[in-house]
């Protein structure tokens, strides 16, 4: 199996755990993008190829299939054991359903083995019919992939409730030599550094708040705390933002008025020392986006990702 064309990524989904709006909740953020219709469903990506990688696998699988006009994948990769991120697996059975009974040849998932044991407690039951069980080991590009496709796990942190998360880096051929994506998924910090597989042409990185709070239990990234890691790794040509939350606090919400809104520690301020107001959409979140990285100095181009959003990575 070969990769002849350069691949497509899209982007399924682009917000945090529990979808944005969250339903039912009230908050500036939430009420603001109901009123304008807009949402973001939990983050997935597509790498679309003669390959086709699925990126995660969350509870709106199916929506996001069918929106995108997409069929079976022809391997998944989870990046970790959260439910926003692998509890649509059982989803993909449809696939099977419409084949011939014994016809079916089981999708490969890739995971870690600390991933694995969450998601073979509940899912155990697919393993063997609907899918593959194939284990990953940061550092180590995956096996049984086409020669000129490399993808490569790096460890990442992202708390002790997600022991075995990993972000991965996809390497591909380009005119130029190697072109290469950095995926992080949901990550605080980095055990390993992906740079060392050599320098990113791309970035697609979490972004969950745009300040980093005071206190951060769910060990996510901000924009904010971002900054250096964009820096660090010398992202050629362009980033982009997903996985992003309504958790930071706008006038009201907070001092705890708002279980999910983190207060920040030192938040973001332009250069006049105003603090910079929070984004609600993707409008706002787009604006903010680039005004922070001007101000940090970064010349790299930032994108954040809308659901739907489709790109040339080659
Ligand atoms: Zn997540
Ligand atoms: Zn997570």
């Amino acid at each position: 199996m070969t990769l002849s064309s350069s691949p497509t990524l899209i982007f399924l989904g682009t917000g945090a755990a529990w979808r944005t709006p969250e339903w039912g909740c009230g908050c500036v953020n939430c009420a603001h993008l109901r009123a304008i219709g807009e949402q973001r469903l939990r983050t997935a990506l597509w790498l679309d190829g003669p390959l086709k990688v699925l990126i995660d696998c969350g509870p709106d699988i199916t929506d996001q299939l069918m929106a995108n006009h997409l069929d079976r994948p022809d391997v998944v990769l989870i990046t970790h054991e959260h439910g926003d991120h692998y509890l649509g697996l059982d989803d993909l059975e449809v696939f099977r359903r419409r084949e011939p009974a014994k016809g079916f040849v089981p999708i490969p998932v890739y995971a870690t083995e600390t991933a694995w044991r969450t998601i073979e407690a509940r899912f155990g039951y697919l393993l063997g019919k609907l899918l593959e069980k194939r284990l990953v080991q940061p550092g180590l590009a995956l096996d049984g992939l086409p020669r000129d496709l490399r993808v490569i796990p790096f460890k990442t942190d992202h708390g002790p409730v997600a022991g075995g998360s990993v972000g991965f880096v996809f390497e591909y051929p380009g005119n130029d030599g190697p072109r290469r994506l950095i995926y992080t998924s949901d990550f605080k910090d980095v055990v390993q550094d992906p740079r060392e597989f050599g320098p990113p042409d791309l970035l697609v990185a979490s972004c969950h708040w745009l300040n980093e709070p005071v206190t951060n239990p769910a060990f996510h990234m901000s924009l904010q705390r971002l900054l250096p890691f964009i820096r660090a790794w010398e992202v050629r040509e362009r980033v982009y933002l997903v996985h992003l939350s309504a958790g930071d606090p706008h006038p009201g919400e907070g001092g705890g008025a708002i279980l999910k809104k983190r207060d920040p520690l030192d938040p973001l301020r332009d250069g006049d020392g105003r603090l910079l107001a929070i984004p609600r959409d993707q409008e706002e979140w787009q604006r903010a986006a680039e005004k922070v990285f001007r101000l940090a100095g970064l010349d790299v181009p930032v994108t954040v990702a809308h659901d739907g959003l489709t790109t040339r990575v080659g």
